[in-house]
Protein backbone atom coordinates (compact mmCIF):
# COMPACT_ATOMS: atom_id res chain seq x y z
CA UNK A 1 0.00 0.00 0.00
CA UNK A 2 1.59 3.46 -1.02
CA UNK A 3 0.21 6.70 -2.01
CA UNK A 4 -1.12 10.18 0.06
CA UNK A 5 -3.81 11.47 1.96
CA UNK A 6 -4.14 14.83 1.46
CA UNK A 7 -6.25 17.30 3.29
CA UNK A 8 -7.84 20.39 1.94
CA UNK A 9 -9.42 23.31 3.69
CA UNK A 10 -12.69 23.51 1.64
CA UNK A 11 -13.25 27.38 2.14
CA UNK A 12 -10.36 28.01 -0.19
CA UNK A 13 -9.57 24.69 -1.61
CA UNK A 14 -6.09 25.21 -0.27
CA UNK A 15 -4.14 22.04 0.02
CA UNK A 16 -3.03 21.73 4.37
CA UNK A 17 -1.12 19.33 4.83
CA UNK A 18 0.18 15.48 2.97
CA UNK A 19 0.19 12.29 5.39
CA UNK A 20 2.00 9.60 3.76
CA UNK A 21 -0.57 6.63 3.26
CA UNK A 22 0.89 3.22 5.69
CA UNK A 23 1.89 0.63 4.26
CA UNK A 24 -0.12 -3.17 5.13
CA UNK A 25 3.05 -4.13 7.36
CA UNK A 26 2.18 -0.64 9.23
CA UNK A 27 -1.53 -1.36 9.73
CA UNK A 28 -0.77 -4.71 10.37
CA UNK A 29 1.93 -3.69 13.49
CA UNK A 30 -0.82 -1.37 14.53
CA UNK A 31 -3.38 -4.26 15.26
CA UNK A 32 -0.15 -5.90 16.63
CA UNK A 33 0.06 -3.52 19.25
CA UNK A 34 -3.43 -3.22 19.96
CA UNK A 35 -3.62 -7.04 20.50
CA UNK A 36 -0.85 -6.74 22.55
CA UNK A 37 -1.52 -3.76 24.92
CA UNK A 38 -5.39 -4.74 25.47
CA UNK A 39 -5.32 -7.59 28.12
CA UNK A 40 -3.03 -5.38 30.81
CA UNK A 41 -5.64 -2.44 29.77
CA UNK A 42 -8.52 -4.44 30.42
CA UNK A 43 -7.05 -6.01 33.49
CA UNK A 44 -6.07 -2.40 34.82
CA UNK A 45 -8.95 -1.50 37.79
CA UNK A 46 -11.60 0.76 35.72
CA UNK A 47 -10.50 3.75 38.22
CA UNK A 48 -7.53 3.79 35.90
CA UNK A 49 -8.72 3.95 32.88
CA UNK A 50 -11.47 6.39 34.01
CA UNK A 51 -8.41 8.36 35.33
CA UNK A 52 -7.25 8.34 31.21
CA UNK A 53 -10.95 9.19 29.95
CA UNK A 54 -10.91 12.19 32.55
CA UNK A 55 -7.64 13.39 31.22
CA UNK A 56 -8.71 13.65 28.20
CA UNK A 57 -11.60 15.54 28.42
CA UNK A 58 -9.37 17.89 30.72
CA UNK A 59 -7.00 18.20 27.33
CA UNK A 60 -9.89 18.70 25.27
CA UNK A 61 -10.84 21.51 27.36
CA UNK A 62 -7.60 22.90 27.05
CA UNK A 63 -6.79 22.49 23.31
CA UNK A 64 -10.37 23.39 22.29
CA UNK A 65 -9.46 26.44 20.25
CA UNK A 66 -6.44 24.55 18.16
CA UNK A 67 -8.41 21.10 17.70
CA UNK A 68 -11.85 23.64 16.71
CA UNK A 69 -9.45 25.50 14.08
CA UNK A 70 -7.84 21.90 12.77
CA UNK A 71 -11.92 21.06 12.37
CA UNK A 72 -12.96 24.12 10.67
CA UNK A 73 -10.00 23.88 8.52
CA UNK A 74 -10.52 20.36 7.74
CA UNK A 75 -14.45 20.34 6.70
CA UNK A 76 -15.14 23.97 6.99
CA UNK A 77 -17.64 24.04 9.53
CA UNK A 78 -18.36 27.23 11.38
CA UNK A 79 -15.49 28.21 14.35
CA UNK A 80 -18.56 28.18 16.94
CA UNK A 81 -19.81 24.63 15.93
CA UNK A 82 -16.42 23.09 15.72
CA UNK A 83 -15.86 24.52 19.69
CA UNK A 84 -19.35 22.91 20.48
CA UNK A 85 -18.16 19.88 19.19
CA UNK A 86 -15.09 19.74 20.84
CA UNK A 87 -16.71 20.35 24.16
CA UNK A 88 -19.71 17.65 23.81
CA UNK A 89 -16.32 15.34 23.27
CA UNK A 90 -15.14 16.30 26.58
CA UNK A 91 -18.62 15.87 28.73
CA UNK A 92 -19.10 12.46 26.62
CA UNK A 93 -15.23 11.49 27.82
CA UNK A 94 -16.58 12.52 31.41
CA UNK A 95 -19.83 10.61 31.45
CA UNK A 96 -18.15 7.59 30.21
CA UNK A 97 -15.41 7.66 32.87
CA UNK A 98 -17.79 8.07 35.70
CA UNK A 99 -20.47 5.94 34.86
CA UNK A 100 -18.84 2.98 33.08
CA UNK A 101 -17.93 1.08 35.97
CA UNK A 102 -21.82 0.98 37.16
CA UNK A 103 -22.58 0.24 33.68
CA UNK A 104 -20.10 -2.49 33.56
CA UNK A 105 -20.60 -3.75 37.18
CA UNK A 106 -20.84 -7.50 37.34
CA UNK A 107 -24.86 -8.56 37.97
CA UNK A 108 -25.76 -11.00 40.44
CA UNK A 109 -28.33 -13.23 39.64
CA UNK A 110 -29.85 -15.91 41.86
CA UNK A 111 -30.08 -19.49 40.15
CA UNK A 112 -28.86 -22.57 42.13
CA UNK A 113 -25.57 -22.09 41.57
CA UNK A 114 -22.99 -20.96 44.37
CA UNK A 115 -22.66 -17.40 42.50
CA UNK A 116 -23.93 -16.73 39.73
CA UNK A 117 -23.84 -13.27 37.40
CA UNK A 118 -23.28 -11.45 34.41
CA UNK A 119 -20.13 -10.04 33.03
CA UNK A 120 -19.72 -7.52 30.80
CA UNK A 121 -16.02 -8.41 29.53
CA UNK A 122 -14.10 -6.63 26.39
CA UNK A 123 -14.46 -7.93 23.02
CA UNK A 124 -10.17 -7.39 22.24
CA UNK A 125 -9.69 -4.89 19.60
CA UNK A 126 -13.01 -2.72 18.03
CA UNK A 127 -12.30 -1.51 14.65
CA UNK A 128 -13.99 2.03 13.94
CA UNK A 129 -14.78 3.25 10.65
CA UNK A 130 -16.10 6.92 11.08
CA UNK A 131 -16.61 10.12 8.86
CA UNK A 132 -15.92 13.79 8.39
CA UNK A 133 -19.13 15.60 9.32
CA UNK A 134 -18.40 15.46 13.34
CA UNK A 135 -14.69 14.44 12.57
CA UNK A 136 -13.54 14.78 16.69
CA UNK A 137 -17.22 13.95 18.40
CA UNK A 138 -18.05 10.71 16.16
CA UNK A 139 -14.49 9.29 17.36
CA UNK A 140 -14.91 9.51 20.67
CA UNK A 141 -18.53 8.85 20.70
CA UNK A 142 -17.18 4.97 20.14
CA UNK A 143 -13.78 5.70 21.64
CA UNK A 144 -15.00 6.27 25.18
CA UNK A 145 -17.18 3.83 25.95
CA UNK A 146 -14.61 1.12 23.28
CA UNK A 147 -11.64 1.91 25.73
CA UNK A 148 -13.61 2.61 29.05
CA UNK A 149 -15.18 -1.68 28.07
CA UNK A 150 -11.17 -2.60 28.15
CA UNK A 151 -10.67 -3.05 24.45
CA UNK A 152 -8.56 -1.85 22.37
CA UNK A 153 -9.17 0.35 19.37
CA UNK A 154 -8.04 1.30 15.63
CA UNK A 155 -9.59 3.98 13.89
CA UNK A 156 -10.04 4.28 9.81
CA UNK A 157 -10.97 8.11 9.64
CA UNK A 158 -12.60 9.49 6.93
CA UNK A 159 -9.33 11.02 4.63
CA UNK A 160 -10.33 14.81 4.57
CA UNK A 161 -10.14 14.79 8.42
CA UNK A 162 -6.81 13.05 9.24
CA UNK A 163 -5.59 15.78 10.96
CA UNK A 164 -8.59 15.51 13.36
CA UNK A 165 -7.98 11.44 13.55
CA UNK A 166 -4.29 11.99 14.56
CA UNK A 167 -5.36 14.41 17.25
CA UNK A 168 -7.21 12.12 18.24
CA UNK A 169 -4.93 9.92 19.09
CA UNK A 170 -2.60 12.57 20.39
CA UNK A 171 -5.04 13.54 23.34
CA UNK A 172 -5.28 9.99 24.17
CA UNK A 173 -1.77 9.04 24.45
CA UNK A 174 -1.24 12.36 26.68
CA UNK A 175 -4.13 11.01 28.86
CA UNK A 176 -2.16 8.35 29.62
CA UNK A 177 -3.43 5.50 27.10
CA UNK A 178 -0.71 2.74 26.50
CA UNK A 179 1.12 2.82 23.75
CA UNK A 180 -0.97 1.53 20.64
CA UNK A 181 -3.81 0.89 22.76
CA UNK A 182 -5.74 3.65 20.42
CA UNK A 183 -4.38 4.05 16.72
CA UNK A 184 -5.53 6.26 13.61
CA UNK A 185 -4.47 4.45 10.67
CA UNK A 186 -3.45 6.72 7.50
CA UNK A 187 -5.04 4.66 4.58
CA UNK A 188 -5.20 5.80 1.39
CA UNK A 189 -7.62 5.25 -1.59
CA UNK A 190 -8.30 2.50 -3.05
CA UNK A 191 -7.19 0.09 -0.80
CA UNK A 192 -9.80 1.25 1.96
CA UNK A 193 -12.43 -1.99 1.61
CA UNK A 194 -9.80 -4.22 1.11
CA UNK A 195 -7.88 -3.07 4.60
CA UNK A 196 -10.99 -2.62 6.72
CA UNK A 197 -12.18 -6.05 5.10
CA UNK A 198 -9.04 -7.62 6.26
CA UNK A 199 -8.97 -6.32 9.85
CA UNK A 200 -12.45 -7.37 10.01
CA UNK A 201 -11.52 -10.91 9.47
CA UNK A 202 -8.97 -11.06 11.79
CA UNK A 203 -9.64 -12.62 14.80
CA UNK A 204 -8.10 -9.95 17.47
CA UNK A 205 -10.65 -7.61 16.33
CA UNK A 206 -13.79 -8.25 18.18
CA UNK A 207 -16.45 -5.92 16.91
CA UNK A 208 -16.86 -3.39 14.13
CA UNK A 209 -18.07 0.34 13.95
CA UNK A 210 -19.15 2.17 11.20
CA UNK A 211 -20.61 5.98 11.23
CA UNK A 212 -21.04 6.67 7.07
CA UNK A 213 -23.13 5.58 4.09
CA UNK A 214 -25.44 2.91 3.34
CA UNK A 215 -22.87 2.31 0.69
CA UNK A 216 -19.83 2.50 3.23
CA UNK A 217 -22.49 0.57 5.56
CA UNK A 218 -23.24 -2.61 3.33
CA UNK A 219 -19.96 -3.10 2.40
CA UNK A 220 -18.30 -3.36 6.55
CA UNK A 221 -21.54 -4.92 7.53
CA UNK A 222 -21.44 -7.67 4.76
CA UNK A 223 -18.04 -7.98 5.78
CA UNK A 224 -18.66 -8.30 9.43
CA UNK A 225 -21.65 -10.87 8.75
CA UNK A 226 -18.85 -13.20 6.50
CA UNK A 227 -16.45 -13.10 10.06
CA UNK A 228 -19.83 -13.88 11.96
CA UNK A 229 -18.53 -10.31 14.02
CA UNK A 230 -20.75 -7.70 15.94
CA UNK A 231 -20.89 -4.59 14.47
CA UNK A 232 -23.16 -1.31 14.82
CA UNK A 233 -23.90 0.88 11.56
CA UNK A 234 -24.96 3.88 12.16
CA UNK A 235 -25.75 5.56 8.71
CA UNK A 236 -28.10 7.84 6.62
CA UNK A 237 -31.12 9.29 7.63
CA UNK A 238 -34.17 11.31 6.06
CA UNK A 239 -35.72 12.66 9.50
CA UNK A 240 -39.25 14.08 9.26
CA UNK A 241 -39.63 17.40 10.65
CA UNK A 242 -43.50 17.10 11.46
CA UNK A 243 -45.44 20.44 12.02
CA UNK A 244 -48.69 19.95 13.22
CA UNK A 245 -51.40 22.60 12.54
CA UNK A 246 -51.49 24.29 16.06
CA UNK A 247 -47.56 24.65 16.42
CA UNK A 248 -45.97 28.19 17.03
CA UNK A 249 -44.97 28.62 13.77
CA UNK A 250 -42.56 31.36 14.44
CA UNK A 251 -40.74 29.81 16.93
CA UNK A 252 -40.46 26.44 14.84
CA UNK A 253 -39.39 28.41 11.81
CA UNK A 254 -36.55 29.66 13.65
CA UNK A 255 -35.57 26.12 14.90
CA UNK A 256 -36.00 24.18 11.72
CA UNK A 257 -33.88 26.57 9.94
CA UNK A 258 -31.00 26.41 12.78
CA UNK A 259 -31.57 22.95 12.45
CA UNK A 260 -31.36 22.07 8.76
CA UNK A 261 -28.27 23.90 8.02
CA UNK A 262 -26.36 23.59 10.84
CA UNK A 263 -23.15 22.17 9.69
CA UNK A 264 -23.74 23.04 5.82
CA UNK A 265 -26.61 20.10 5.97
CA UNK A 266 -24.23 17.60 6.69
CA UNK A 267 -25.69 16.20 9.56
CA UNK A 268 -27.38 12.28 9.28
CA UNK A 269 -30.13 13.62 12.26
CA UNK A 270 -30.58 17.23 10.91
CA UNK A 271 -34.13 17.58 9.82
CA UNK A 272 -34.51 16.84 5.84
CA UNK A 273 -38.50 16.48 4.75
CA UNK A 274 -40.62 19.27 6.62
CA UNK A 275 -43.91 17.44 6.65
CA UNK A 276 -46.27 20.72 7.48
CA UNK A 277 -49.79 20.81 8.14
CA UNK A 278 -51.50 22.25 4.57
CA UNK A 279 -53.38 24.78 6.47
CA UNK A 280 -49.97 26.38 7.71
CA UNK A 281 -47.91 25.56 4.43
CA UNK A 282 -47.60 28.73 3.60
CA UNK A 283 -47.31 30.92 6.69
CA UNK A 284 -44.81 28.27 7.58
CA UNK A 285 -42.60 28.75 4.34
CA UNK A 286 -42.82 32.00 4.39
CA UNK A 287 -41.33 32.39 8.13
CA UNK A 288 -38.43 29.55 7.07
CA UNK A 289 -37.43 31.92 3.80
CA UNK A 290 -37.34 34.84 6.12
CA UNK A 291 -34.82 32.70 8.48
CA UNK A 292 -33.24 31.38 5.67
CA UNK A 293 -32.37 34.60 3.80
CA UNK A 294 -30.86 35.88 7.19
CA UNK A 295 -28.49 33.13 7.07
CA UNK A 296 -24.80 34.20 6.93
CA UNK A 297 -22.85 32.47 4.55
CA UNK A 298 -18.93 32.39 4.09
CA UNK A 299 -15.96 32.20 5.63
CA UNK A 300 -16.32 29.86 8.95
CA UNK A 301 -13.28 30.78 10.84
CA UNK A 302 -15.44 34.40 10.94
CA UNK A 303 -17.26 35.05 13.68
CA UNK A 304 -20.79 35.25 12.91
CA UNK A 305 -20.97 32.97 9.66
CA UNK A 306 -23.76 30.60 9.90
CA UNK A 307 -23.07 28.37 7.21
CA UNK A 308 -19.47 27.37 5.79
CA UNK A 309 -18.68 25.83 3.01
CA UNK A 310 -19.79 21.91 1.96
CA UNK A 311 -17.01 19.26 2.83
CA UNK A 312 -15.76 18.15 -0.41
CA UNK A 313 -16.76 19.10 -4.62
CA UNK A 314 -18.78 15.77 -5.22
CA UNK A 315 -20.28 15.83 -2.22
CA UNK A 316 -22.31 19.72 -3.56
CA UNK A 317 -22.04 18.31 -6.80
CA UNK A 318 -24.49 15.73 -5.89
CA UNK A 319 -26.70 17.55 -3.27
CA UNK A 320 -26.76 19.93 -6.43
CA UNK A 321 -27.99 17.17 -8.86
CA UNK A 322 -30.85 16.20 -6.75
CA UNK A 323 -32.13 19.49 -6.22
CA UNK A 324 -31.91 19.53 -10.03
CA UNK A 325 -34.41 16.83 -10.72
CA UNK A 326 -35.88 17.70 -7.78
CA UNK A 327 -37.05 20.73 -9.74
CA UNK A 328 -37.22 19.38 -13.15
CA UNK A 329 -39.80 16.66 -11.35
CA UNK A 330 -41.89 19.89 -10.67
CA UNK A 331 -40.37 20.74 -7.40
CA UNK A 332 -40.51 24.63 -6.65
CA UNK A 333 -37.30 26.36 -5.95
CA UNK A 334 -38.11 29.02 -3.54
CA UNK A 335 -34.31 29.63 -2.43
CA UNK A 336 -30.95 29.33 -2.99
CA UNK A 337 -30.39 25.94 -5.56
CA UNK A 338 -27.00 27.25 -6.67
CA UNK A 339 -23.42 26.75 -6.22
CA UNK A 340 -21.58 29.43 -5.03
CA UNK A 341 -18.77 31.37 -7.34
CA UNK A 342 -15.78 31.74 -5.33
CA UNK A 343 -12.84 29.44 -4.33
CA UNK A 344 -14.13 26.98 -1.89
CA UNK A 345 -17.02 24.59 -2.03
CA UNK A 346 -20.33 26.73 -0.84
CA UNK A 347 -23.96 25.97 -1.71
CA UNK A 348 -26.41 28.56 -1.35
CA UNK A 349 -29.20 27.24 1.32
CA UNK A 350 -32.10 25.84 -0.60
CA UNK A 351 -35.63 25.67 0.16
CA UNK A 352 -37.64 23.59 -2.10
CA UNK A 353 -41.27 23.58 -1.56
CA UNK A 354 -44.25 21.14 -3.18
CA UNK A 355 -41.80 18.45 -2.52
CA UNK A 356 -43.44 14.51 -3.74
CA UNK A 357 -42.52 11.37 -4.07
CA UNK A 358 -40.78 10.62 -6.77
CA UNK A 359 -38.01 13.76 -6.53
CA UNK A 360 -34.88 13.00 -4.95
CA UNK A 361 -35.39 15.64 -2.15
CA UNK A 362 -38.30 13.02 -0.93
CA UNK A 363 -37.06 9.72 -1.98
CA UNK A 364 -32.86 10.23 -0.83
CA UNK A 365 -30.84 11.86 1.84
CA UNK A 366 -29.86 15.22 1.19
CA UNK A 367 -26.68 15.98 2.76
CA UNK A 368 -26.36 19.47 2.32
CA UNK A 369 -27.87 22.76 2.65
CA UNK A 370 -31.44 21.57 1.46
CA UNK A 371 -34.88 21.47 2.81
CA UNK A 372 -37.53 20.18 1.58
CA UNK A 373 -41.12 20.81 2.17
CA UNK A 374 -44.11 18.39 2.15
CA UNK A 375 -47.75 19.38 2.92
CA UNK A 376 -49.82 16.43 4.85
CA UNK A 377 -53.46 16.63 4.99
CA UNK A 378 -53.64 16.31 8.60
CA UNK A 379 -51.94 14.30 11.51
CA UNK A 380 -52.72 11.20 10.01
CA UNK A 381 -51.22 11.99 6.62
CA UNK A 382 -48.41 13.61 8.42
CA UNK A 383 -47.35 10.04 9.88
CA UNK A 384 -47.85 8.66 6.52
CA UNK A 385 -45.59 10.78 4.81
CA UNK A 386 -43.02 10.53 7.74
CA UNK A 387 -42.98 6.78 7.43
CA UNK A 388 -42.92 6.69 3.88
CA UNK A 389 -38.63 6.35 3.96
CA UNK A 390 -36.19 3.63 3.85
CA UNK A 391 -34.77 5.25 6.65
CA UNK A 392 -35.50 5.86 9.91
CA UNK A 393 -32.83 7.98 12.30
CA UNK A 394 -34.61 10.78 14.11
CA UNK A 395 -37.76 12.32 13.68
CA UNK A 396 -39.57 15.53 15.63
CA UNK A 397 -42.92 16.52 15.84
CA UNK A 398 -43.93 20.17 16.66
CA UNK A 399 -47.18 21.30 17.87
CA UNK A 400 -48.93 23.39 21.10
CA UNK A 401 -50.16 20.16 22.85
CA UNK A 402 -47.55 17.80 23.72
CA UNK A 403 -50.14 15.08 24.08
CA UNK A 404 -50.98 15.20 20.55
CA UNK A 405 -47.13 15.78 19.74
CA UNK A 406 -46.30 12.23 21.83
CA UNK A 407 -49.35 10.29 19.97
CA UNK A 408 -48.04 11.15 16.34
CA UNK A 409 -44.84 10.44 17.28
CA UNK A 410 -45.39 7.21 18.54
CA UNK A 411 -46.12 5.88 15.07
CA UNK A 412 -43.45 7.34 13.93
CA UNK A 413 -40.67 4.69 12.85
CA UNK A 414 -37.30 6.26 13.92
CA UNK A 415 -34.60 5.62 16.69
CA UNK A 416 -34.66 8.78 18.15
CA UNK A 417 -37.83 11.05 18.22
CA UNK A 418 -38.00 14.66 19.45
CA UNK A 419 -41.48 16.71 20.87
CA UNK A 420 -40.83 20.50 20.28
CA UNK A 421 -37.52 19.86 20.22
CA UNK A 422 -34.72 19.45 17.48
CA UNK A 423 -33.75 16.36 17.19
CA UNK A 424 -29.50 15.74 19.24
CA UNK A 425 -27.27 13.32 19.99
CA UNK A 426 -27.20 13.81 23.73
CA UNK A 427 -24.32 11.00 25.92
CA UNK A 428 -26.88 9.84 28.16
CA UNK A 429 -29.49 8.86 25.84
CA UNK A 430 -28.93 5.89 23.22
CA UNK A 431 -28.35 7.01 19.55
CA UNK A 432 -29.14 4.81 16.31
CA UNK A 433 -31.48 4.10 13.76
CA UNK A 434 -33.91 1.67 11.95
CA UNK A 435 -34.46 0.07 8.54
CA UNK A 436 -31.30 1.36 5.84
CA UNK A 437 -29.79 4.20 9.05
CA UNK A 438 -28.59 1.18 10.40
CA UNK A 439 -28.59 -1.27 13.80
CA UNK A 440 -27.17 -0.97 17.01
CA UNK A 441 -26.30 1.48 19.51
CA UNK A 442 -23.97 4.50 20.39
CA UNK A 443 -24.31 6.27 23.96
CA UNK A 444 -25.63 5.64 26.85
CA UNK A 445 -25.83 2.17 28.85
CA UNK A 446 -26.75 0.84 25.34
CA UNK A 447 -23.52 2.29 23.73
CA UNK A 448 -20.85 0.78 25.90
CA UNK A 449 -23.14 -2.91 25.61
CA UNK A 450 -22.22 -2.93 21.97
CA UNK A 451 -18.46 -3.40 22.33
CA UNK A 452 -18.77 -6.25 25.72
CA UNK A 453 -19.53 -9.89 25.39
CA UNK A 454 -22.15 -10.21 27.85
CA UNK A 455 -20.71 -13.30 29.49
CA UNK A 456 -22.68 -15.93 32.40
CA UNK A 457 -21.07 -16.72 35.09
CA UNK A 458 -22.23 -20.07 36.96
CA UNK A 459 -19.54 -21.25 39.94
CA UNK A 460 -20.71 -24.16 41.96
P1 LIG B 1 -18.85 7.41 3.49
O1 LIG B 1 -18.39 7.67 2.11
O2 LIG B 1 -19.63 6.20 3.73
O3 LIG B 1 -17.54 7.42 4.42
C1 LIG B 1 -17.59 7.10 5.78
C2 LIG B 1 -16.39 6.26 6.14
O4 LIG B 1 -16.55 4.97 5.54
C3 LIG B 1 -15.07 6.81 5.62
O5 LIG B 1 -14.04 6.58 6.55
C4 LIG B 1 -14.87 6.01 4.35
O6 LIG B 1 -13.54 5.91 3.97
C5 LIG B 1 -15.39 4.65 4.76
N1 LIG B 1 -15.79 3.80 3.65
C6 LIG B 1 -16.46 4.16 2.54
N2 LIG B 1 -16.67 3.07 1.75
C7 LIG B 1 -16.12 2.01 2.40
C8 LIG B 1 -16.00 0.61 2.10
N3 LIG B 1 -16.52 0.09 0.99
N4 LIG B 1 -15.37 -0.15 2.99
C9 LIG B 1 -14.86 0.35 4.12
N5 LIG B 1 -14.92 1.66 4.45
C10 LIG B 1 -15.55 2.48 3.60
O7 LIG B 1 -19.72 8.57 4.08
P2 LIG B 1 -19.51 10.12 3.91
O8 LIG B 1 -20.06 10.52 2.61
O9 LIG B 1 -18.11 10.51 4.22
O10 LIG B 1 -20.46 10.63 5.13
C11 LIG B 1 -21.76 10.95 4.95
C12 LIG B 1 -22.71 9.81 5.27
O11 LIG B 1 -22.56 9.39 6.63
C13 LIG B 1 -24.15 10.25 5.17
O12 LIG B 1 -24.92 9.25 4.57
C14 LIG B 1 -24.57 10.44 6.62
O13 LIG B 1 -25.92 10.43 6.86
C15 LIG B 1 -23.82 9.37 7.29
N6 LIG B 1 -23.68 9.69 8.72
C16 LIG B 1 -24.38 8.95 9.63
C17 LIG B 1 -24.30 9.26 10.99
C18 LIG B 1 -25.04 8.47 12.02
O14 LIG B 1 -24.69 8.58 13.19
N7 LIG B 1 -26.04 7.68 11.68
C19 LIG B 1 -23.51 10.31 11.40
C20 LIG B 1 -22.81 11.04 10.43
C21 LIG B 1 -22.90 10.70 9.09
P3 LIG B 1 -13.04 6.48 2.54
O15 LIG B 1 -13.63 7.84 2.40
O16 LIG B 1 -11.56 6.46 2.69
O17 LIG B 1 -13.57 5.55 1.52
Amino acid sequence: MTGVVTTVDPATGETLAEHPAWSDAQVDAALDRAAAVQPAWAARASADRSAVLHRAAALLRAGAEELALLVTREMGKPLAEARAEVDKCATGCDWYAAHAPALLADEPVDTPADRSWVGYEPVGVVLAVMPWNFPLWQVFRFAAPALMAGNAALLKHAPNTTGCALAVARVLAEAGAPEGLFTALVVAEPQVPTVTARLVADPRVGAVTLTGSERAGRAVGAAAGGAIKKSVLELGGSDPFVVLADADLPRVAALATRARYLNAGQSCISPKRFVVDTSVVEEFTGLLLAEVAALVVGDPTAPGTDVGPMARPDLRAAVHRQVEASVAAGARLLAGGRVLPGPGWFYAPTVLAGVRPGMPAYDEETFGPVAAVIEADGDDDAVRIANDTRFGLGASVWTADAARGVAVARRIRSGAVFVNAVVASDVRMPFGGTGASGYGRELAAAGIREFVNVRSWWVQ
